[in-house]
């Protein structure tokens, strides 16, 4: 098993939300390939559908969600084990599957721990539900070694969440997660509602465990910017459908599409050159009703007729094989040459001056 061999296949993955007012098609024909080692990240707006691909890796959708299509495939690094069709699992082979294989840090730690529990109370928790082999010594032990390993003192084995700041209940929650060395971990927001400083040690701490211990992280945020902190690659989601998958590479030279661009340019840098803070014109569609074609299309400044009528097929442009761009403006059907960056800023920039002066 080599160290960019899949961990997780998502292929042609949908999920639908079932209200009195409609369904809502949150997660549409998704497909992302998760490499053994790689930091995934996951960016877009609110409401794009981050958390409902994340709650349906890990089986864990609200009833009123159903998954309408696809397959999820993971790849266990044992030599020898056969892949495991997630869809497929029973609740007896999940409960083992969430913890063991792959495990989630929610968007809010403060919400993710049980805040009548001590941390060790927790954590003791999960090592005695999944591995009653141990004695309750080992356990204990077992307790001491996660805390120290995300940089919490011993001590604090005793204390309740509330008796925590906001970055040590975050890594709380990442130790619980570690407690059984799952392979894969899914983080939905881990450093939100932190400060810029706690959130960048969060960051440099999850790069560090993942050197240490290998394991795949998809790492899921609304600010592009702290994914060119921390990510190999990045999917960038827009409307449930993946707008832009890059590598970090591509991204840190420039956004290919037009909603990546926009995206980029409304969070300041944390590093490199500082892009002027724009945003992107418009709100997010609804999506019990997406726009029909390019569900971005009325937000774009550089939309034109095929994107009203046809959705964009997510591939490379002509000739390359990175990265892959779900837009019309790299279809030689449609347009000769791909649109430079100069041309994807004056569009915005064009934008950004009709709204001022409507
Ligand atoms: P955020 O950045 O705000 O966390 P997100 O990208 O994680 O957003 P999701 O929470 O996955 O987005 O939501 C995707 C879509 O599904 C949204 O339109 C949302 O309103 C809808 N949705 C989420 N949960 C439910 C639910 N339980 N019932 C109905 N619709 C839902
Ligand atoms: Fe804009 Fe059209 Fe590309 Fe969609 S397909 S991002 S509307 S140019
Ligand atoms: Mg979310």
């Amino acid at each position: 098993m080599t160290k960019d061999s899949p961990a997780l296949d998502i292929r042609h993955l949908s999920v639908d939300y079932h209200s009195e007012s409609g369904t809502v098609h949150a997660v549409a024909d998704v497909s992302l390939t998760l490499r053994r080692g790689e930091v995934l990240g996951l960016a877009g707006e609110s409401g794009s559908g981050k958390s409902t691909l994340a709650y349906a890796l890990a089986r864990l959708l609200p009833t009123v969600a159903s998954i309408t299509a696809g397959e999820i495939i993971y790849a266990p690094a044992v030599a020898g084990s056969e892949p495991v069709d997630v869809l497929k699992l029973t609740e007896r082979q999940l409960r083992a599957f969430r913890w063991a294989d792959l495990a989630v840090v929610f968007q809010s730690a403060m919400n993710s721990l049980n805040p009548v529990m001590t941390v060790g109370a927790q954590i003791d928790d999960v090592l005695r539900t999944h591995q009653s082999e141990l004695s309750r010594q080992e356990r204990a032990a077992r307790a001491a070694e996660l805390l120290k390993l995300v940089g919490i003192a011993q001590d604090r084995l005793h204390s309740f969440p509330h008796e925590l700041s906001g970055g040590m209940r975050q890594r709380a929650a990442i130790a619980i997660a570690l407690a059984l060395s799952p392979e894969i971990i899914i983080m939905d927001e881990p450093t939100t509602a932190l400060d810029v400083v706690v959130q960048h040690e969060i960051l440099t701490e999850i790069l560090r465990l993942r050197q240490q211990l290998g394991f795949s992280v998809i790492f899921i945020t609304h600010d592009l910017s702290l994914l060119l902190e921390i990510a190999d690659s990045i999917a960038i989601m827009y409307a449930g459908r993946i707008a832009e998958l890059a590598t970090y590479d591509d991204l840190r030279t420039r956004a290919a599409h037009p909603y990546s661009y926009g995206l980029l340019s409304s969070f300041p840098r944390l590093r490199g050159p500082r892009a002027v803070a724009s945003g992107i014109p418009g709100t997010p569609p609804d999506l019990r009703a997406a726009p029909p074609g390019c569900a971005f299309h009325p937000r774009c400044p550089l939309a034109f007729a095929p994107c009203m009528s046809e959705v964009p097929v997510l591939q490379p442009p002509p000739g390359t094989i990175s990265p892959l761009v779900a837009c019309h403006l790299y279809d030689p059907r449609f347009r000769a040459t791909p649109p430079t960056t100069s041309e994807l800023a004056s569009a915005y920039a064009t934008a950004a001056q009709r709204e001022s002066q409507a």
